[in-house]
């Protein structure tokens, strides 16, 4: 017989029996098997879950997910969810204070699609003191500067970074390949971490525990933490399922390849009216392109998977765009992406917590969503190490990070918006008030050089990543 449980209860030990729980209000059959520590879930909607006691560690006879007191606990043991550039990051740092880091990732063998990225100093500055800035200048190409130029080549702007010594001074271009190989390398060097890959996450409790499905037949399980990162990127169920409270933006859509060839050293961006297109030198013989799709012409060649009618239609604005998309062997070697804007009222719920896209995905004009992650994950642990309860260095991490990475989206979103203006009037205004006046390095200083300058100077002093493992 079902017997109801509200607080604290005792697991019957011996036969199959039904025993009941509630998890925030929800009312769930759990059926304990003969072996007395396998348990089986039924859900309201009688999905079966299945999911061994000693998993649950100290929680084991406690099954009031959601009754649990949140309290400053240490954190032994953190489950973090998403391999991609944020959770490869924060395994390898969080590895340094948590005996024991679970990184769960749906793909198989988990690697990074997208072409190419540019490294900043910030997000430099976080491989910096992880010991991997060395392979990645072997891996990748630097930026020195990039032009940004009207449709037909004229100067509007000249990007720099801002030098914040030890050579931080530039942006590397590198294969997202190669920069995830780097990260996963030095996650998976950590004996504490434990990888569960093709594990998909399905739903997270912010009592501190997430359910995943694996395998063909999609066992379910239950895996609880003391807590739980969602770096599962833009789509986040951990955002979406663990009471945070978000707004996503409806998205623009990007066409992204590497090709062969060289046609300029220098990294250039073009605001035309089918939007922006930028190409950056990968190495002496690749050159990474991204390109804006939303203006109607070039989506309606999109839409139709149609590169002969893509190479057309930029022809005609752009002959350098043309000429690399000709490049291109056929419309599956483009990478087409929708971006979206994911804003927070905050990013933490409970034991769970937020980083990367999951927490600030952003328009990419200013090439800091990668860069904002890998500094997230030195935040995120910093906090944890400093701050005197768990509550505490989730609400201090929410309060330090969450502000300054909106700036940060907002100087992107602004950006984005500027170079997609497609009325012949309006982009004449624009290119005469911005390259005329020279205003964009001094929106570039205001909206990025100063957050990259306090990111660098909090990564460096990360007491975190001093000495070692604790
Ligand atoms: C055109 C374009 C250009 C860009 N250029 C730059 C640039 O130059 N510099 C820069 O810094 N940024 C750039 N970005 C942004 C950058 O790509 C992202 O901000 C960054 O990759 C986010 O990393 P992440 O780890 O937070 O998320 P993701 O890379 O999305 O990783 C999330 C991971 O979680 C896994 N996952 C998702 N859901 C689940 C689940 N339910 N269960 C288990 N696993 C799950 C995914 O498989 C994935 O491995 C660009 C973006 C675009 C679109």
């Amino acid at each position: 017989m079902a017997q109801r449980l509200t607080d604290k209860p005792e697991l019957p030990k011996g036969e199959d029996q039904d025993v009941g729980c509630r998890t925030g209000g929800t009312y769930l059959r759990i059926k304990q098997l003969q072996d007395s520590s396998s348990c089986e879930i039924h859900d309201r909607l009688l999905r079966r879950i299945h999911f061994d006691v000693r998993d649950l560690g100290p929680w084991a006879g406690f099954f009031t997910f959601g009754g649990r007191q949140l309290s400053g606990d240490d954190v032994d043991h953190v489950l973090i969810v998403g391999a991609g550039i944020g959770g490869l990051a924060a395994s390898a740092v969080l590895s340094r204070i948590a005996s024991q880091v679970t990184l769960v990732e749906r793909a198989e063998r988990p690697t990074e699609i997208g072409a190419a990225l540019a490294l900043q100093p910030n997000g430099m500055a976080v491989l910096d003191r992880l010991g991997l800035l060395p392979r990645l200048l072997d891996v990748g190409t630097r930026i020195e500067r990039m032009d940004i130029r009207s449709a037909s080549g004229a100067v509007l702007a000249t990007g720099k970074m801002p030098d914040l010594g030890d050579e931080l001074d530039h942006a590397v271009a590198v294969r997202r390949t190669d920069l995830h190989r780097l990260l996963l390398d030095a996650a998976t060097s950590s004996e504490r971490v434990q990888t569960r890959f093709g594990c998909t996450v399905v739903s997270a409790d912010p009592a501190g525990a997430v359910i995943i499905k694996a395998g063909a037949d999609a066992v379910t399980t239950i895996l609880p933490a003391d807590l739980v990162v969602g770096a599962d990127g833009v789509g986040s169920v951990v955002r979406d399922t663990g009471g945070f409270d978000s707004r996503i933006s409806a998205g623009s859509t990007y066409l992204r390849s590497i090709v062969p060839g060289w046609p300029d050293p220098l990294a250039q961006e073009y605001w035309t009216r089918l939007g922006s297109f930028g190409h950056a030198a990968l190495s002496d013989h690749t050159t990474y392109f991204w390109a804006a799709a939303d203006a109607p012409a070039v989506a309606d060649a999109v839409s139709g998977r149609d590169l002969t009618s893509l190479i057309e239609k930029w022809r005609r604005v752009l002959p350098v765009a043309a000429d690399l998309l000709e490049k291109v062997p056929s419309f599956d070697d483009l990478l087409v992406n929708t971006v979206r804007r994911v804003d927070c009222r905050r990013w933490f719920s409970g034991h769970l917590v937020l980083l990367g896209d999951a927490a600030h995905a952003m328009a990419p004009n200013l090439g800091q969503g990668a860069n904002s992650a890998l500094v997230d994950a030195v935040a995120l642990a910093e906090e944890l190490v400093t701050a005197p309860s768990l509550m505490q260095a989730l609400a201090r991490y929410d309060q330090s990070r969450r502000p300054k990475t909106r700036r940060v989206q907002n100087a992107a979103g602004l950006l984005q918006r500027l170079c997609r203006l497609d009325q012949r009037i309006a982009v004449r205004a624009r290119d005469a008030f911005f390259g005329g006046l020279n205003r964009i390095p001094r929106l570039a200083e205001a909206g990025i050089h100063q957050a990259l300058a306090a990111d660098v100077h909090a990564v460096r002093s990360a007491s975190v990543l001093a000495g070692p493992r604790r």
